[in-house]
């Protein structure tokens, strides 16, 4: 069995998903299993509408709503046209249309928008794609069968960022997915979306979530190989829209790959390794507009590079905290590492010196009471206005060539703050937020030269 995971451009309009359609029919021996996103721009227009709502605006949320309904009508009349099921379909979307009218009308009322009536919004996407994709599919002569991807993607109930349960979802794929592809079915499924255990609500994965639904459901069912496709050839030497003359890279390490993702190479979301190389199940990363390239392999046995990508991201903060007392006493970094465990906020460089500790954070959700609850340690400043470049690949730590390079190349870019994985595969720089770009250029002309 092979999952082949379809982002919000390759199932963006009629074109992209018959170009999908036809890259399935050369999978279905395979044993294909498909998850789709939403259309492309659908969850943030989704999200758009619930914020709108939750704030009294509730005129341009539905009209919203309405560009959403015609958006996908106008694209499921261009690839079903009349046929015997169409009318069926447009029915199944038109309702689903009219309930998240309904969901817009009662967060105006209630003035609150909760993650949880956030998820149930933003799934919408995925579960009006999946219907509209499998009849399209059908269409084209592809056994395709719809499963609802919140019977088998059980999560916790941490509404936003389900936690996904392992077990049930096995149990499941047993149960609702396995059969098909033995009756030779291409079962379609929406990512992102999953449903909290023992309750049934609508839970999602996060942003960018569906290529975590994909490796989950390969590591679920076992599969041979999980393919991640896209807009893009594969995996670049850095983002091609910061970096535009970047590099194809034609297999990559599992553990590299997922740095690069942690740093900002939105191409993969950064769950997506972790399940997959458990099992070993290669991931490939494809491009569906260019179905005949070779893509990104990503796997154990790839070949080690001294620098292979660069990756960026915005929008980070950087918390120091300064002890002199306490730090390097027992239990002190303990004591604040439990800080932000208990507010569920992940840390993704650390630094110390003798007398602080500088840490970053993607999510500032909760900073406010954590800076309250660090207080407690010592002297607390958070500058928000920071970002990350990372240098990541297998031997940037032998010789010390490469680290020097790489901090020659930021010139006169401030560098904030400097770190070394323990792995020796990431050094990651904490910049002012608006030289991420600058820099990440910089560092991609010094490792893979300039564009030509
Ligand atoms: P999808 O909707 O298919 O999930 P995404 O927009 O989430 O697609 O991810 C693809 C985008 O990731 C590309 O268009 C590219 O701009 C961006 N990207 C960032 N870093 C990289 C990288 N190192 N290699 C390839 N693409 C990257
Ligand atoms: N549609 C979701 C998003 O835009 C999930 C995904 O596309 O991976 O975040
Ligand atoms: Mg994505």
């Amino acid at each position: 069995m092979i999952v082949l995971k379809f982002g919000g451009t390759s199932v963006g309009d009629a074109e992209a998903i018959a170009r999908t359609g036809r890259i399935i029919s050369t999978r279905v021996d395979k044993g294909a299993i498909v998850v789709v996103s939403a259309l492309a721009g659908v969850t943030n227009a989704l999200i758009g509408i619930a914020e709108q709502a939750a704030k009294g605006h509730l005129i341009g949320a539905i009209r919203a709503v309405e560009g959403l309904r015609e958006r996908h009508l106008e694209q499921a009349e261009k690839l079903l046209g009349s046929d015997a099921n169409a009318l069926e379909i447009y029915g199944e979307l038109s309702v689903m249309i009219d309930e998240l009218a309904h969901l817009a009308e009662a967060l105006a009322t209630l003035g609150d928008l909760t993650p949880r009536s956030l998820d149930a919004i933003s799934a919408y996407g995925e579960r009006m794609s999946s219907i509209l994709c499998v009849a399209a599919f059908c269409r084209q002569g592809i056994p395709a069968s719809h499963v609802d991807a919140c019977e088998v993607m059980i999560t916790d109930s941490t509404f936003g960022r389900g936690e996904p349960q392992a077990e049930e979802i096995a149990a499941a794929c047993r149960d609702k997915v396995i059969p098909l592809v033995r009756q030779g079915r291409v079962p379609v499924m929406g990512g992102f979306i999953g449903s909290a255990k023992g309750t049934g609500i609508t839970t999602t994965l996060g942003r960018g979530g569906s290529d975590y639904s994909a490796s989950l459901f390969g590591a679920a069912v076992r599969a041979d190989a999980i393919e991640i496709w896209t807009d893009v050839d594969g995996m670049l030497t850095a983002d091609p829209r910061v970096v535009p003359n970047a590099r194809l890279i034609e297999q990559i390490a599992f553990d590299e790959a997922s740095e690069l993702a942690s740093f900002g190479a939105k191409v993969l979301h950064p769950n997506t390794i972790a399940p997959a190389v458990r099992l070993g199940i290669p991931v490939y990363i494809l491009n569906s507009r260019r179905p005949e390239g070779t893509g990104t392999k990503i796997t154990f046995e790839a070949p080690r590079r001294a620098v292979s990508a660069i990756a960026g991201k915005n929008k980070v903060s950087l918390v120091k905290i300064g002890s002199p007392r306490m730090l390097l006493t027992e239990g002190f970094l303990r004591a604040l590492f439990e800080i932000f465990e208990r507010h569920r906020t992940s840390v993704d460089v650390v630094a110390t010196s003798e007398v602080s500790v500088s840490l970053t954070v993607d999510d500032p959700s909760s900073l406010q009471t954590i800076v309250a609850d660090l207080r407690s340690l010592g002297d607390v400043s958070v500058e928000r206005n920071r970002g990350i470049v990372a240098v990541v690949g297998s031997a940037i730590a032998d010789g010390g060539e490469a680290m020097a390079r790489a901090v020659g190349a930021l010139g006169d870019v401030k560098v904030h703050m400097l770190s070394l994985s323990a792995t020796g595969i990431n050094l990651t720089m904490v910049v002012d937020d608006d030289q991420v770009k600058p820099a990440m250029q910089r560092l991609h002309a010094a490792f893979f030269g300039e564009a030509s």
